[in-house]
């Protein structure tokens, strides 16, 4: 603003001092020279159409020597009467409004013609007096009123920003994560600021919350191992008399500590995906021969009697990783096996769908089956069945991270299940 206003004001000097500088005297008597000397006279005639009728505020005409008006322009509607007198400035007052006059007349051989001028002094430098008058009041103003502005206007800008400051300030000093910036006034980019930062608390809060549980959770299951070993590290120092008594502690200690290495397993897995921590390469093979490998190498030891049905299709190819399509395949066998009846069935089939462009694979179990109201839980972090059901062993992380892995291969998971008939788990992955 302040530079504006100089520019302004200088602008206004430049073209007040030109103004002054010129003398409306001087340029009235020397537009009239100008215009007098441009006459010309030629077989008795005179010829007035190189002439100035308009020149820098100075309006010209040409009168016969009787007072005729022959051409000429005036700075009102009203043309003059006025008596003619030659070389002299004079000063007239017409409706209110004050001229300067100036006669000039040219003699010829022939006759002659007045030439006049007018010129309005109050044009030329009054109105720039005056305003350069009202340009060194105005200005200043101008200048105070848009600092004083300028300072309004930015500090009501800058109060949501200090208010939003201020909320996030005490939700980070409080620890209170369930706070939210409250903007009820404000511009609608300040709003949408403080929207964004909601958003923002929003997923923290989320994501602080999963880690508590997750926390929570795994030590809870850490715990019971844990206690399990101690107990029997005291029972084996201080009952175990014989080699018998103390490899049934090491057996019973062994148990834990593999339950134990699987769940820190799926726990560490699980949290690699979930953080992107590593990278998991795709590579386009047959999950047919995939899937007929998992199964055989799973059912090595069948205790339960359990038979195998398997009904793969050949030459069904998909983008995968192996690794971890491995564990997907490892824990839906582990899980029909596990809830499986003894001397029951399991199905593992893998199908085309090939209006869809998906792979299927689909492990059915006549087990224990899981309840309806059941059914969605089964996916959450270390959730289980009712213990009461005598299933022993497992974490709760299985189906979690067969649902974290079906994701990243940006396939689904589904579970159809009746309790005391079986369930059958199906997983569908796009094929190549
Ligand atoms: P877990 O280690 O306990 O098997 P999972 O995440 O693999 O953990 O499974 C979660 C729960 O879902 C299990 O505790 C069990 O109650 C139920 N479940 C999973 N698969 C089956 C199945 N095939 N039949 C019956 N219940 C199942």
């Amino acid at each position: 603003m302040l530079i504006m206003t100089l520019i302004v004001l200088l602008f206004v000097i430049v073209v007040n001092n030109s103004s002054v500088a010129n003398d409306p005297t001087d340029s009235l008597v020397d537009a009239v020279m100008a215009n007098a000397s441009k006459l010309v006279y030629s077989d008795g005639t005179f010829s007035w159409n190189n002439i100035d009728l308009y020149k820098r505020g100075v309006y010209c005409s040409v009168y016969s020597i009787d007072g005729t008006e022959l051409v000429g322009a005036f700075p009102s509607e009203e043309h003059f009467t006025l008596d003619f007198r030659s070389g002299m400035v004079r000063s007239i007052t017409v409706d209110g409004a004050k001229y300067l006059v100036f006669d000039i007349y040219t003699d010829y051989e022939g006759g002659g013609v007045w030439i006049r001028g007018i010129i309005s002094p109050y044009d030329q430098s009054e109105i720039i007096k005056e305003l350069l008058a009202l340009t060194y009041t105005l200005l200043p103003v101008l200048i105070v009123f848009s600092i004083v502005g300028g300072w309004l206007v930015a500090c009501s800008a800058f109060r949501p920003v200090e208010k939003i400051v201020n909320s996030a300030d005490s939700i980070s000093s409080g620890s209170d994560l369930s706070a939210r910036i409250k903007l009820k006034r404000g511009p609608s980019e300040m709003k949408h600021l403080a929207a964004a930062f909601n958003r923002m608390l929003e997923r923290l809060e989320q994501s602080f919350e999963a880690e508590k549980n997750f926390t929570s959770a795994a030590s809870h299951e850490l715990r019971t191992p844990i206690t399990v070993i101690l107990a029997e590290c005291d029972r084996a120092k201080r009952k175990c008399s014989t080699k018998e008594d103390f490899l049934e502690s090491v057996n019973a200690i062994e148990y834990q500590s593999r339950n134990m290495g699987e769940l820190v397993q799926q726990m560490l897995s699980l949290s690699r995906l979930q953080y992107g921590a590593e990278k998991y390469p795709m590579r386009v093979s047959s999950l047919s021969e995939f899937i007929d490998a998992c199964t055989d190498e799973f059912f090595i030891d069948n205790d339960k009697s359990i038979t195998i049905r398997k009904e793969i299709a050949p030459d069904v190819s998909a983008k995968y990783n192996p690794d971890l399509f491995s564990r997907v395949i490892m824990n839906l066998l582990q899980n029909a096996y596990k809830y499986g009846n003894e001397n029951g069935n399991i199905t593992v089939k893998l199908s085309a769908d090939k209006a869809k462009n998906y792979a299927v694979l689909c492990v059915q179990d006549d087990g224990i089956g899981i309840s309806e109201e059941n059914l969605d839980k089964i996916w959450l972090r270390f959730w289980q069945a009712d213990p009461s059901r005598g299933v022993s062993g497992g974490s709760g992380l299985g189906l979690a991270l067969v649902k974290e892995i079906t994701d990243l291969h940006n396939g689904t998971v589904a579970v159809e299940s009746t309790e005391g008939v079986g369930s059958t788990f199906t997983v569908s992955i796009p094929m190549k």
